[in-house]
């Protein structure tokens, strides 16, 4: 589905990412773990079309798309749940849901989609006359997942989801990102949370000052001695 192959990309004169070349096949987990500052939101970023690589290419359903802009990506399939949830919050619960289907013109099936991610997070269908800023930081949470949903991704980019939440929350949004995920809909997920997203996943790939150091599967990389001293906190 996705193939980034040999990216590098700058900010000025600062190589945040070096031939970084990742794979997703459709209806996979995916994760991507790595520590603070290591590439993964530039990663994100850059598979969204907000930031632009200067070398290598990314193909998504076998066409190119790394010159694209966001809007154009978005309605190719791919959407994002930016770290920091990124709502507006002079608008209400409903007014940031719908700007997820801002670029979508099936206005039958953005009801059924509304309706679906009511069902994933009923406490928006409750607030959804509310100004988003007066949500407490989970339900914050919630509605940038559901806002990026709105845009029915075939491929679901996840930035930092359990972030700030507390234990019991971040439990609750891991199944419902599982649940979304055996709907259907493959998933990308960055975190820092590194057992968590490892647990989750499929397959993993970890980042290290913008370098993909390890990949496998999830079981393999649970049970990697470098992982496990550097990401999970295991001697
Ligand atoms: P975190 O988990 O802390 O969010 P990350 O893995 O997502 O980290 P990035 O945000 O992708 O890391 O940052 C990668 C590198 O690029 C870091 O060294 C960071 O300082 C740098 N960087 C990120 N954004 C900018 C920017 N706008 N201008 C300059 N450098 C940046």
């Amino acid at each position: 589905m996705l193939k980034i192959d040999s990216i590098s990309v700058r900010y000025g004169n600062v190589e945040a990412l070096h031939n970084l070349s990742l794979e997703i096949q459709e209806g996979e987990m995916v994760t991507l773990i790595g520590a603070n500052g290591a590439g993964k939101t530039t990663t994100l970023k850059t598979l969204s079309g907000l930031l632009h690589p200067y070398s290598g290419r990314i193909e998504y359903m076998g066409r190119r798309i790394d010159g694209l802009s966001p809007a154009e990506i978005v309605k190719a399939g791919i959407s994002q749940c930016p770290e920091g949830r990124m709502m507006w919050p002079e608008m209400t619960v409903l007014e940031n849901l719908e700007m997820g289907a801002y670029v979508r013109r099936d206005k039958k099936r953005i009801k059924e989609d509304l309706e679906r991610v009511y069902a994933h997070f009923p406490v928006l269908k409750e607030r959804s006359g509310q100004l988003a800023g007066s949500l407490s930081g989970g339900e914050q949470q919630m509605l940038s997942m559901g806002r990026a949903l709105m845009a029915r991704p075939k491929l679901f980019l996840l930035d930092e989801p359990s972030l700030g939440l507390a234990p019991l929350l971040v439990q609750k949004t891991a199944s419902i990102i599982k649940e979304i995920h055996r709907e259907g809909t493959t998933i990308f997920l960055v975190e820092q949370n590194a057992y968590l997203a490892l647990k989750m996943s499929d397959r993993g790939y970890v980042l290290e000052t913008g370098k993909v150091v390890l990949q496998g599967k999830t079981e393999d990389l649970l049970r990697d001695e470098r992982v496990k001293r550097a990401y999970l906190g295991q001697a």
